[in-house]
């Protein structure tokens, strides 16, 4: 169980996995945050998990607050997921042609979101890269503006002072990123609406779209001042180019439709495909209306709108009621405040940031506004509070540039758990 004593953890399993992992895939690990390159040390490999917890290939068990990295808002395995899975399955994995499933989740989608029409992809990636060629064509502009530690995922001209990964990584971008890609990107600071319009001023006719995080959850999670997101809009339309509003992290988990700030378009990703791969775009149908083949503007995906995809989005989106918000909220509350006593007894510093169910603590005082704030933390003991975290039987992200997400599974057990644990961590942390 995940109340063994810290001497019980082996992880001797974890150890040979990326041992043999590393001589075949890049770092051993599929995408690089998984790597633990944020805190040292080697990850744990997951055999299964159910609920609120994962366990791993030695069998040790965790409480686990990333979630996929924001997907299992319901917690693992949730039975109306795996129930819908389970009869998808049944009828066939993909046909590539179309489904009545792709219907009811863009229907659904569309209920929810400021979105007049969607259109289903496979992967966050590809909903904001597709945006981006939508407000491209729709201004007949090049340039795009995004806040650095924004991350929009790996798309040539995103991979400029990209959060996530990027940041965990300390790349202030890729190589193999052609100069004439990122050229096109101009690179601000997130709360900065002077920095906007100096972009729009310096590129008169040029910046065909704003791209931003709703509230920014990729250099650590950071609350937009107030009316940033009104202003970006405001500012966006007065110069003729568009707002691409990414919730690929808040869309359906900071509430049911995201939080649906004003924007021409929308990305979602993570919650809305329930654990499997699906993603949208959406926005307005004038501007939805030029996607191919209802017009010229080419956007393709051989699995889009995949039936075991649409199957686990959809018995997601289901389950998640104002009870599933309720629950999340609270939890997101609690943990926050057990967070701020344990490191503030311990005395280290710290800010708990960005208030919704959507939250990061920086190891740092605060305030925190943008990415050279976010950068400013003591990431050696945030190594230490994971770590201690870890062997405690808690799952943080394993990087000081992330969220933590919490799931509606989390009960009141495994809340006194956690307390527990982070009085361990945060004297680990000091
Ligand atoms: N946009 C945001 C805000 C994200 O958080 C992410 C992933 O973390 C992406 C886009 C990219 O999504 P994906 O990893 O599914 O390609």
């Amino acid at each position: 169980t995940d109340r063994q004593p810290q001497a019980a953890r082996n992880h001797t399993a974890s150890a040979a996995a990326i041992a043999r992992a590393a001589k075949v895939i890049p770092g051993g690990v599929n995408s690089p945050v998984r790597a633990f390159r944020g805190v040292g040390g080697d990850p744990v490999f997951i055999r299964e998990a159910s609920g609120a917890r994962m366990t791993d290939v030695d069998g040790n068990t965790y409480i686990d607050l990333v979630g996929s990295w924001g997907p299992l808002i319901l917690g693992h395995a949730h039975p109306d997921v795996v129930a819908a899975l389970t009869a998808a399955a049944a009828r066939g994995t993909s046909y590539g042609a179309p489904t009545v499933g792709e219907i009811e989740l863009a229907e659904l989608i569309v209920e929810r979101t400021p979105c007049e029409m969607v259109r289903l992809v496979s992967s966050g990636t590809e909903a904001t890269m597709s945006a981006v060629r939508l407000a491209r064509a729709a201004t007949g502009r090049d340039k795009i503006v995004k806040f650095a530690g924004c991350y929009h995922g790996h798309a040539d001209y995103f991979l400029a002072e990209a959060g996530s990964g990027v940041a965990t990584l300390g790349h202030p971008d890729s190589p193999g990123v052609p100069a004439a890609a990122a050229a096109d990107t101009i690179v601000v600071p997130y709360n900065d609406i002077n920095a906007v319009e100096a972009a729009f001023a310096a590129h008169p006719g040029q910046i065909a779209a704003v791209i931003t995080e709703a509230v920014p959850g990729n250099m650590g999670a950071i609350e937009p001042l107030d009316g940033f997101n009104e202003k970006l809009h405001a500012v966006t339309r007065a110069r003729g180019a568009l707002l691409i509003s990414d919730e690929v992290m808040t869309g359906f988990r900071v509430a049911p439709g995201g939080l649906a700030a004003p924007a021409d378009l929308y990305t979602y990703g993570k919650v809305m495909g329930g654990g499997l791969p699906a993603a949208a775009f959406g926005g307005r149908a004038d501007l939805m209306s030029r996607i191919s083949p209802a017009g010229p503007v080419y956007q393709a995906g051989t699995l889009s709108g995949n039936p075991l995809a649409v199957a686990a989005g959809l018995a997601t989106l289901r389950a998640c009621d104002a009870d599933v918000y309720r629950t999340l909220d609270a939890t997101a509350a609690e943990l926050q405040r057990m967070a701020g006593e344990a490191l503030t007894k311990a005395g280290v510093p710290h800010y708990v940031s960005a208030p919704s169910n959507l939250f990061s603590v920086f190891f740092r005082e605060g305030p925190v506004r943008n990415f050279d704030d976010a950068k400013a933390q003591d990431t050696e003991a945030y190594g230490a509070f994971f770590h201690a975290m870890l062997e405690a039987g808690v799952y943080l992200p394993p990087s000081a540039f992330e969220c933590w997400f919490t799931s509606a599974a989390i009960d009141e057990e495994a809340l006194s758990h956690i307390e527990q644990a982070m009085h361990t961590a945060a004297a680990a942390a000091a």
